[in-house]
């Protein structure tokens, strides 16, 4: 195949056939299952997926892409040109759900990820390859430097699981960056449901919107001392030190105060 890697969409293409293999892998692709790949390029993790099924959705921008990936792949591949960020994953979701995966352009994966969280009950598990920084981040711990609003949101919905990491070389052309790759399973049913997702996506926001102030600074006119009291949380601790479950009892406190 000759296309010249657009770096506007992101394009770095995996060559390493050892690391291709090591994430179908940890893919482990069934024929059962209903597979859909964002942004599959040249088609290296496509064809990868497809010695081990039959049959494959994907999702690509790039229009130059698409006859090539057509003439590789042939009826095993069901093509869908266009923008993952506007893509109703939904429209195509079987009832067991899909399975999405991809080698994100990283440029656009912690969008892609917010769009994805609005569609969950359609998705049994993500694996996707993304920068190394952004691996950490949905996967951090409270109280680490990486934990932020995204592990926050994304772990609410999700169980976060950092795989393993994968070098420039293993590219072309080579990003700047290490890579890893990460398993985002939807929780079944939400371990600390929020009664109004909205109200704790907003709080959420604030309260890392100034990450180095208490949260009583922070969340000035969102909470009084009584309600931190009745949330269990002290008002003097920063964003980054709360749980996704202490961040819900605070989301529902707020809730029940405005009634
Ligand atoms: N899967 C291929 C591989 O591993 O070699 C390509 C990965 S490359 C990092 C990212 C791919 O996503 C490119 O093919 C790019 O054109 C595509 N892409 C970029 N932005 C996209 C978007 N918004 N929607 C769908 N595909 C996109």
């Amino acid at each position: 195949m000759s296309h010249n890697p657009r770096k506007r969409f992101g394009q770095h293409f995996l060559r390493d056939h050892q690391v291709l293999a090591q994430i179908v892998e940890a893919i482990a692709p069934r024929a059962d299952e209903a597979l859909l790949e964002i942004g599959p390029g040249e088609g290296a993790l496509t064809a990868a997926i497809l010695s081990r099924i039959d049959q494959l959705s994907a999702i690509e921008i790039d229009r130059d892409l698409i006859p090539l990936l057509q003439k590789r792949f042939g009826n095993h591949l069901r093509l869908f040109a266009g923008d993952a960020l506007r893509f109703d994953f939904s429209a195509i979701a079987p009832i067991q759900g899909l399975r999405i995966i991809g080698n994100l352009p990283y440029n656009i994966s912690t969008p892609l990820i917010f769009h994805l969280m609005k569609v969950l009950p359609h998705i049994c598990d993500m694996t996707f390859l993304l920068q190394r920084e952004v691996v950490e981040r949905l996967a951090a711990k409270p109280g680490t430097k990486a934990y932020g609003r995204l592990s926050v949101m994304v772990q609410y919905g999700c169980d976060a699981k950092a795989l393993f990491t994968v070098s420039p070389s293993a590219f072309t052309p080579p990003p700047k960056v290490d890579s890893a790759l990460i398993r985002l399973t939807p929780w079944r049913s939400v371990p600390y449901p929020a009664n109004n997702e909205r109200l704790f996506a907003q709080l959420v926001k604030q309260a890392f919107s100034q990450r180095r102030k208490t949260l009583k600074r922070v969340l000035k006119g969102e909470i009084d001392s009584t309600g931190f009291i009745q949330a269990d949380i002290d008002p003097m601790r920063r964003a980054e030190t709360l749980s996704v479950a202490e961040f819900v009892k605070l989301a529902n406190e707020i809730r029940t105060r405005r009634g």
